[in-house]
């Protein structure tokens, strides 16, 4: 069985997340706090009509107030557990019906506050804990509201009240009784703060969780499934912010557009999956073999999309060219005997003012020379027209100079 799920404050302010249940299991779920809570509220009834009956025993008060006390304390529970078993109580916003509840209480306690006074001060102490109880699940508005009510109901008590409200100490049996009133209020306010620091770490935990959750979730969302490069709508975002940033700065930005060649025929002599495998291992490949700086993220298919910053076209050329030998190079015959893997390159080199579309468009048209050419090779693009690329190679020698 859950432990979570038979402990009586496992979730305390019912801050269980609900996202994940179906509606009946929340209502379910709720309706099984309520009843933890009002079975608390009926113990503590019986606790201190179990320290009334000593007092009753020690002659300071009949012992029908004890029965009194638990007689209206537990109808008080009973009401509420039969409205929340019904799912009257899911009808309101506040399905505990905090301020009802308290008020209630608050009525009955301060009632036999003024009845019973020379035992008022347990009342009193019964008082503070209920609150501190509702406290756990009410919003903060209704806190200001219920405990405006008590300051109040508290203030009339003790203007109205003609006797003392005190706890007796004559005999060793009321000193015994007086003790326990203390020790077991301490005890039930301890268990609040427990309650409450259960709460406070649990909420912690669960931001935490949600943080990293949410983290993944954004990895995710920019990934590409299958390389694990960044998939197109990041790296389309990255070659944008480092556009930006070309311009900001006036350093040289170069990119290639990568495609495998003959990568139908791989897909058709080896299976799909196998194709699957080239794919990624291509892409771990580059990974490994660029720059921080670079970024790299499938454009689509079997075509990728190298961003590298800071570079001139002439510095991207040995670059790529470095790349292409890597991948014709490696051993692809661990995938299949005689398999052979080779990419053609387009490399462009970004122009003032130039947009991504026309800039990919001129890469895309030295990846088609590169193809034309026979594949397996790394082509250089014509300048924009009109553009100045000297300027950011000028900055470039003087920044190496
Ligand atoms: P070229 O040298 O002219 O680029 O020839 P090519 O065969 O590589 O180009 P083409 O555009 O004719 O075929 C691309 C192939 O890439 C077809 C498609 O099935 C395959 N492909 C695209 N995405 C995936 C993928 O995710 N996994 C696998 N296994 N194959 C893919
Ligand atoms: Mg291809
Ligand atoms: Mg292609």
């Amino acid at each position: 069985m859950d432990a979570t799920a038979t402990s009586p404050f496992s979730d305390p302010l019912g801050a269980h997340s609900e996202g994940d249940l179906r509606p009946a299991a929340v209502l379910a779920q709720r309706a099984k706090q309520r009843r933890q809570m009002l079975d608390l509220a009926g113990l503590s009834y019986v606790i201190d009509a179990g320290v009334l009956l000593i007092y009753a025993a020690a002659g300071t008060v009949p012992a029908i107030v004890g029965a009194a006390l638990a007689g209206c304390g537990l109808a008080t529970v009973t009401l509420f557990l039969v409205l929340s078993e019904f799912g009257f109580a899911d009808r309101f916003r506040d399905h505990y019906c905090v301020l009802p509840q308290s008020t209630i209480n608050l009525v009955i306690l301060l009632g036999f506050a003024y009845f019973v006074p020379q035992v008022g001060v347990l009342f009193l102490c019964s008082l503070f804990i209920v609150y501190g109880f509702s406290a756990l699940r009410s919003t903060p508005r209704q806190t200001v509201i219920a405990w405006s009510l008590m300051a109040v109901g508290v203030g009339a008590l003790l203007l109205l009240s003609e006797r003392p409200i005190s706890l007796p100490m004559a005999t060793p049996l009321e000193r015994f009784a007086t003790m326990l009133v203390f020790v077991l209020a301490l005890g039930r306010c301890m268990f609040i703060g427990v309650v409450s620091s259960a709460l406070r770490e649990r909420l912690y935990r669960r931001g935490v969780e949600l943080k990293a959750t949410y983290k993944r979730i954004e990895e995710l969302a920019e990934l590409d499934e299958l390389t694990g490069a960044s998939n197109r709508r990041c790296i389309m975002r990255m070659l944008d912010d480092e556009i930006l940033r070309a311009r900001r700065t006036a350093m040289p930005l170069t990119i290639a557009l990568i495609d495998l060649d003959w990568f139908k025929r791989i897909n058709d002599l080896y299976g799909h999956p196998t194709g699957d495998e080239v794919l990624r291992t291509f892409a771990i490949t580059i990974f490994a073999n660029i720059r921080n700086v670079d970024r790299f993220g499938r454009y689509g298919g079997e075509e990728f999309l190298l961003v590298l910053p800071e570079t001139t076209q002439d510095s991207a050329q040995p670059t790529l060219d470095r790349l292409r030998r890597i991948v014709a190079d490696l051993d692809w015959s661990a995938f299949s005997q005689g398999m052979t893997v080779t990419m053609s390159v387009g490399i462009a080199s970004w122009c003032n003012n130039e947009t991504p579309e026309a800039l990919l468009a001129r890469a895309d048209d030295a990846l088609y020379e590169a193809k034309a050419d026979g594949r397996n090779r790394v082509a250089l693009s014509r300048p924009a027209p009109g553009a100045a690329p000297d300027r950011a190679a000028a900055r470039a020698h003087e920044l190496r100079v």
